[in-house]
């Protein structure tokens, strides 16, 4: 059998389109459209044998229903609910129906072909839609993780009357917008922030509660709803949300410090995810300079545009942390005596069985961490400053107050006197075994007014 029977088999099973005719021999000759392959084919059986040339288009074809002839108009349609959303990546996917697959089995087997030889029509279309797409708007396909992502139901349109009008509703088309992050540092010169929003747990965000008299504003939040004035994420959010002009955000931070300790130094890696963004490019430093701008006790640095990966980048990048401690003893400590104290704690391996202030439903574990480094000085005989440099997961609370003996060894087990932090500040957060910002994890360039740690 030669490649002209072949196609003189499909032709018997009755009036198939250029597409579909050509479809089965989709590995043939790189570089042709199904619909190339298949005029080919007819021209040459036409040829062979000698017949008038009377080609079958899209609205007789039996296996394709019309569907083939449609990409342009589908295109039109995708494209049309793309309108006013920045993409530069895309994807396109077609759900055909049963039918439709049934028939391009059928038409295999009646013409002695492999049933699922070549491309089926939902590749063409996928394909060939994507193209015009594509050419349409200058945007680039992404299998992999597109901004937008166009779905595309046949069963929604009739193919005959696309064919003849050269339109398809809007209905047939699901576009998914996907999500943009924003990548930065944030600094929390003030204490008593949370890192993200903290709903009242009185009346769980309500803002209300149950009185005599009906609905009142919730006595424990006096009717805001949240045990804080504001948060990091709340500070920082709605700035991106408006820049990337999106549905609504979500806060990913690099762990996080107490509500009651500050966040200095460089500050603690984030990301901002922006759902349904119609703008995925706004100026960085723009952007940072109005957060700033409103931000009360909370700063921005170095914001980047990031890929999606940053986020479990954030979540997941092992990260050592620096600390700046007030500690106040129960009993005057004199200068030798904590000096000897760090000394022996300056690169110890701490065993810390759960703190008894952490959330009690985590389960209790003793773990090891190290002590990169420690320092401190008396500032009077009860209370000196203490710099600690850890390994990520050591609680700096604890490796002070010794909590009852759950830390070992500790400050205050070393001194024998109580020690308690007083007042924290978080002054770093580094990755452990490399940097945070790499250049992998942005989609923009780098900024020349920041240093980049
Ligand atoms: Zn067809
Ligand atoms: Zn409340």
């Amino acid at each position: 059998m030669t490649v002209l029977d072949d196609a003189r088999a499909m032709l018997a099973t009755g009036p198939v389109c250029d597409s579909c005719l050509g479809s089965p021999f989709a590995e043939r000759s790189f570089g042709l459209t199904n619909g190339e392959r298949g005029r080919a084919l007819r021209t040459a059986v036409a040829l062979d044998d000698d017949d008038d040339f009377d080609p079958d288009g899209p609205a007789d074809c039996w296996v394709c229903e019309g569907y083939c002839g449609t990409a342009d108009a589908i295109a039109d349609a995708i494209v049309g609910e793309l309108e006013g959303t920045h993409f530069e990546t895309y994807q396109v996917g077609t759900r055909v129906p049963p039918l439709v697959e049934e028939n391009e089995r059928l038409a295999r087997e009646d013409a002695g072909l492999e049933p699922d030889v070549g491309e089926s029509v939902k590749r063409e279309l996928n394909r060939e839609v994507g193209r015009r797409v594509g050419s349409k708007t200058g945007a680039e396909v992404d299998f992999d993780r597109p901004d937008v992502l166009a779905v595309v139901d046949l069963e929604a349109f009739d193919p005959l009357e696309a064919l003849e009008s050269e339109t398809v509703t809007s209905h047939a088309v699901d576009v998914q917008v996907n999500p943009a992050f924003v990548y930065g540092r944030y600094r929390k010169i003030e204490r008593d922030i949370p890192q993200t929003e903290w709903p009242c747990r009185e009346c769980g965000g309500s803002g209300a509660q149950l009185g005599d008299d009906g609905e009142e504003p919730c006595e424990y939040c006096g009717g805001s709803g949240y045990m804080y004035d504001t948060s990091v994420e709340q500070t920082v959010r709605p700035h991106v949300v408006e820049a990337m002009d999106g549905d609504e955000g979500k806060f990913h931070g690099a762990g996080r410090e107490d509500v009651d300790a500050r966040m200095l130094g460089e500050g603690r890696p984030f990301v901002l995810e922006v759902k349904r963004p119609q703008r995925r490019d706004p100026d960085p430093v723009e952007l940072e300079r109005a957060i700033n701008d409103a931000a009360g006790g909370v700063e921005v640095d170095g914001l980047r545009l990031a890929t999606y990966e940053m986020v479990e980048r954030v979540k997941e990048h092992d990260a050592s942390k620096r600390y700046r401690a007030d500690v106040a003893f129960g009993d005057p400590v004199d200068e030798s005596t904590l000096k000897s104290a760090l000394e022996e704690l300056d690169g110890a391996t701490v065993e810390q069985y759960t703190p008894q202030r952490v959330d009690h439903r985590r389960a209790n574990l003793t773990r090891e961490r190290t002590v990169y480094g420690i320092d401190g000085d008396l500032l009077e005989p009860t209370s000196a400053e203490v710099h600690v440099h850890g390994e990520g997961g050591l609680y700096i609370k604890e490796l002070i107050s010794g909590d009852e003996g759950r830390t070992e060894p500790s400050l205050a087990g070393l001194l024998e006197t109580d020690a308690e932090v007083t007042a924290l500040d978080v002054t770093g957060v580094e990755g452990e075994d490399e940097p945070f910002e790499l250049e992998a994890y942005f989609r923009d360039d780098p900024r020349e007014d920041t240093a980049g740690s």
